[in-house]
């Protein structure tokens, strides 16, 4: 196990009682971290641990109630990645064994492209982890619970958080817990710091406003709905090649496409389609809609058929899907000291862009070394929402813009206002710059390593736009036109009412 040298503040920081609530990713990753920097941790974690055995026992029978989206598939990008194997490469090595495959830049380029392709330093960061959310959370989970200094309560579902209120400052001192191993035995048990990992459903902010303590909330609906089915490859048949002439993840307008390959010959589809489709959300929600559906996609195509794939899963929805951020500080102030809100509780973004684990993992490594920069619970609550905001806020901004635009251009096709009448200039060179970038990033590779630093969070989202190449590049395919850039961009699919027309027909 790697155990990097720890900081000088070792001994010190073993003196710390800390409780992380919550053993998904971030709390996880959150443990990992603070055990570099010498601290122990206790983890509370309200679900069972996975049950022993491969990733499919995992991914079939675990209970895993805390963490809705546990079986909706998950990409793991560079970002994530690129931490883990700084800090922890021996639990890549783990994912690895478990049947999690990486595939790096030079596998992202198509093949009219890879003659040309010349490695450039940063390249090696820009990698993606692909397998189950299942088979990624054992591993990670196996590899905490072999560390000493981590406890892990299973089955403790944590109910409040005491605070003490003294000279005008609001303190967190403990947790209210619910032992659910032990006959829903209620006990508090004391810590020095408390940290949030409870992901999406965290009620912290909830128990916090009962104590009259108000935490900021923004929270943006993106008005989608993310439906998932899953699928295993026949004995025999060879995982489709991922440059096939028509994409296997692409956005037809009123409805978005992927395929997610996991390990051991599973793969899953995703389909994302505005709360305003109806019809369509009706019909995908049966098996047989679904495939019917994606059967209508030729990007999907080498993935399902009988003879390909055979499902093993229904068709199963996730909503509610908020952007949210909390801010713990009131005009510059902490309101509560020794707390802490970490990934999905403190930043949640789209799963579209999968962009949480990422986050996630940075969170708790941003959090581990401002505990262990300083003991002062007042620097320690600013000093983690500065570099919250300076790390993890554009990645939140970048998000929410492109909700924005999702939510504008779903409405256009649904309400079929008409565009060009509505289009100002600058909507209307924002657009031909968005196709043209689309086009130059499927014919160049130095604007596709540029937007696979955005996508896979190496730089802050957008930043390679700055790059005068990049730039130069994007402007000379703005001359060629929008009908040219959009050619190459555009999916092949149904349009909105030939698909319409089609699920009719299905009865
Ligand atoms: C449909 C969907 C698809 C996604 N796809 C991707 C993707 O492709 N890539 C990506 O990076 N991200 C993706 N995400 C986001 C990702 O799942 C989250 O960002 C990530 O899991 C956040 O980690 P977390 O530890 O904060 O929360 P979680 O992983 O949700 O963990 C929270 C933990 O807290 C526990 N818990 C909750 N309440 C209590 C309590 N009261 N007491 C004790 N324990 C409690 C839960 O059981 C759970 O174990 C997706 C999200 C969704 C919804």
């Amino acid at each position: 196990m790697n155990n990097q040298a720890v900081s000088s503040f070792e001994n010190v920081n073993q003196s710390e009682s800390v409780a992380i609530v919550g053993a998904g990713i971030c709390g996880l990753c959150t443990a990992l971290a603070l055990n570099q920097k010498g601290f122990r941790v206790s983890l509370f974690e309200r679900d069972v641990p996975p049950p022993s055995g491969d990733p499919d026992q995992a991914f079939f029978e675990w209970t895993r109630r805390g963490a809705a989206q546990f079986r909706h598939p998950h990409a793991f990008l560079g970002l994530m990645c690129s931490v883990l194997e700084e800090k922890y490469p021996d639990l890549l090595e783990d994912f690895f064994s478990a049947g999690a495959r990486k595939v790096a830049f030079k596998d992202m380029i198509p093949p009219h492209l890879s003659s040309t392709y010349q490695p450039e330093p940063g390249d090696e960061k820009i990698w993606v982890l692909m397998c189950r959310r299942a088979t990624m959370e054992t591993v990670l989970r196996r590899y905490v619970e072999r560390i000493p200094n981590i406890e892990i309560n299973n089955k403790s579902y944590i109910t409040n958080l005491e605070i003490q209120h003294k000279d005008g400052q609001n303190t967190a001192t403990g947790l209210r817990i619910t032992d659910r191993q032990d006959n829903n035995l209620e006990s508090v048990r004391d810590f020095d710091l408390i940290i949030d990992a409870t992901g999406r459903s965290s009620k912290f902010h909830q128990w916090l406003a009962a104590k009259d303590i108000e935490i900021n909330e923004q929270r943006d609906d993106a008005e989608i709905v993310y439906y998932t089915r899953h699928y295993k490859l026949k004995q025999g048949i060879d995982e489709p090649s991922r440059h096939q002439e028509d994409p296997s993840m692409g956005d037809l307008g009123y409805m978005k496409y992927g395929v997610f390959p996991g390990d051991a010959g599973h793969f899953a589809l995703i389909i994302c389609l505005p709360l305003a489709e109806t019809e369509l959300r009706k019909t995908i929600k049966t098996g047989g809609g679904f495939d019917s559906v994606c059967r209508t996609i030729p990007g999907l195509l080498p993935w399902i058929g009988s003879d390909k794939s055979d499902a093993t899963t229904e068709p199963f929805g996730i909503g509610q899907i908020h952007a949210v951020w909390r801010d713990y500080l009131d005009q510059g102030q902490p309101q509560i000291l020794n707390f802490f809100a970490v990934g999905d509780s403190h930043a949640r973004t789209n799963p579209l862009y999968g962009r949480g684990c990422s986050t996630a993992t940075l969170h708790a490594h941003i959090l581990a070394d401002v505990l262990n920069e300083t003991r002062d619970p007042f620097a320690r609550a600013i000093r983690f929402s500065e570099e919250t905001t300076n790390k993890i806020r554009p990645i939140f901004d970048a998000s929410l813009r492109e909700d924005k635009n999702g939510i504008r251009k779903s409405a256009e096709l649904i309400h079929g206002k008409s565009q060009k009448e509505k289009w100002s200039f600058k909507q209307w060179l924002g657009k031909s710059f968005g196709d043209a970038l689309g086009a130059a990033a499927k014919e160049t590779i130095t604007v596709q390593r540029g937007i696979a630093k955005t996508v896979n969070l190496l730089e802050n989202p957008g930043d390679f736009l700055k790059d005068p190449k990049i730039r130069r590049t994007v402007f000379l395919y703005m001359l060629r036109g929008r009908r040219k850039n959009q050619g190459v961009q555009r999916p092949r699919g149904l349009e909105r009412d030939e698909m319409l027309e089609h699920i009719a027909s299905l009865g």
